[in-house]
């Protein structure tokens, strides 16, 4: 187990344990830390909230993504999860990256990274952070309106511009079309301007939308994708390069939405057209590498559920509680202004499992402790602020008694969770993670033993 702790980064129990299952390298790994807390006499802030980040996983993920695209280099949108050990590892398998502001840019070049291998992926962008990209070398940029294009000519003259097209982002889970893309209806004139200001377009990009699942929507894009190619030529411009863009999920729809985008490509953008494909995933790399504990700091019992906050008392079909049964609402050291501001931000509806440590009881690989129906005991899980509306889990149900000093987690919390925490009500925004790695293949990558 590969800890990091306050910048600190060191080596604890479990080395070479690249045989092990992922799931019981992390459980491992969760239960060794809260059974080292004593929660009578432990100093304030000792039972935060941390993170377990299986390394191995982004590998998987890597892998997976040379599977099924092996045309796309990733370059891997920093936003998501600007954690240094997945920049480190994905650095040393070869990615590029896709940064949104200076201090993403900054980041990356400051662990190494090739100029070359970064796109600033940002069509509205500050002027101070495109005179410091200017000066650091790094070329690539989108654009997608006139006014950016006459900042860039001013500005950075040498760039080399991605024309970023407007998509059908309807089926997404954070649409981005509202806000950024060239609708079809002006890319023509964009690149009239270009031409006029002596600009260097080299390619085409877009994103369906962050969290995407209708396949089509790639196919449609990379259609449009291909008309601008053409417009562009007309301009004299030489295309080099499409970006695909973002919007993979980490779930099985991987699998059938990159099918329907390789037979798009192979079709419109056939292999020895010699164009450079590339993408910019983020959620798809991380979402389930990161596993966050959270720990029961307060528990409010609700014994007559005619006042309890979760049940419409005028509604007698409300099933979230039995009529009189006892339900709880447990606070826990997290919440929708912390790490899981991905409720709020990225739509999520993370899962409360049961930590099974601290000689309670035993940590369950399984994690079969959330029961279905009308079964076990009924909770509701709220962060720490002083906002009503800070709830993570309007209702859930285990089947046991929990109290404070007992924690849960939550899996799958590695994209848009802990780079959008606030430091709302004086609460950390910054929490330790620990690293753990699964795959031998990435462990020799970072240099873990
Ligand atoms: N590229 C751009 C320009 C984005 O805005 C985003 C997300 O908002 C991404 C890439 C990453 O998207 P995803 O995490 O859905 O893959």
């Amino acid at each position: 187990v590969f800890l990091e702790n306050n910048n600190r980064a060191y080596y604890a129990g479990n080395g070479g344990n690249g045989d092990m299952l992922p799931q019981r390298l992390i459980g491992n790994a969760l239960r060794e830390r809260v059974e080292n807390i004593d929660h009578e006499t432990c100093d304030a802030g000792d039972e935060d909230t941390f993170f377990v980040a299986d390394l191995g996983d982004v590998y998987r993920q890597h892998m997976r993504w040379k599977l099924n695209l092996p045309r796309v280099k990733p370059f891997y949108a920093v936003k998501c999860n600007p954690d240094p050990k997945v920049i480190e590892l994905l650095s040393a398998l070869g990615t590029g990256f896709d940064c949104a502001s200076k201090a993403e840019i900054e980041q990356v070049l400051n662990m190494g990274v090739d100029p070359a291998r970064i796109i600033y992926a940002q069509p509205c962008k500050t002027n101070s952070y495109v005179r410091y990209v200017a000066a650091k070398g790094v070329k690539q940029m989108t654009f997608d309106n006139s006014d950016e294009l006459r900042k860039i000519a001013r500005l950075y003259p040498e760039a080399e511009l991605y024309l970023r097209i407007l998509t059908d982002d309807s089926s997404s889970l954070c649409r981005l079309s509202q806000k950024f893309g060239a609708s079809l209806d002006s890319t023509d004139s964009l690149l009239s301007l270009a031409r006029q200001l002596g600009l260097n377009v080299v390619g085409v990009s877009f994103h369906v939308g962050s969290g995407a699942s209708d396949p089509l929507a790639f196919l449609k894009a990379v259609q449009d994708a291909h008309f601008v190619f053409q417009q562009a030529a007309s301009y004299g411009f030489d295309l080099k390069t499409l970006d695909v863009g973002g919007g993979f999920f980490h779930d099985d729809s991987f699998e059938q939405m990159s099918g329907v985008l390789r037979k798009a490509l192979d079709e419109y953008f056939p292999a020895h057209t010699g164009i450079n494909l590339i993408a910019e995933p983020g959620r798809f790399y991380v979402a389930s590498a990161f596993t966050i504990a959270c720990n029961v700091i307060a528990r409010r019992t609700l014994e007559d559920p005619n006042i309890n906050m979760n049940v419409d008392p005028a509604d007698s079909t409300s099933t979230l509680v039995n009529r009189g049964e006892t339900s709880y609402m447990l606070y826990v050291n997290d919440g929708l202004y912390g790490n899981f501001s991905s409720i709020m931000f990225d739509h999520q509806q993370p899962i409360a499992k049961v930590l099974r440590a601290g000689g309670r009881t035993m940590y369950n690989t399984r994690a079969a402790d959330a029961v279905e129906g009308q079964q076990g005991i009924q909770y509701s899980i709220w962060g720490p602020t002083c906002d009503g509306i800070d709830r993570i889990t309007e209702s859930i149900r285990f089947d046991s008694l929990l109290d404070v000093g007992d924690w849960l987690y939550f899996e799958d919390m590695g994209a848009y969770t802990k780079c959008s925490a606030t430091k709302f009500n004086g609460f950390s925004a910054d929490h330790d993670v620990i690293y753990v790695c699964s795959e031998p293949g990435a462990k020799a990558l970072l240099g873990m033993a």
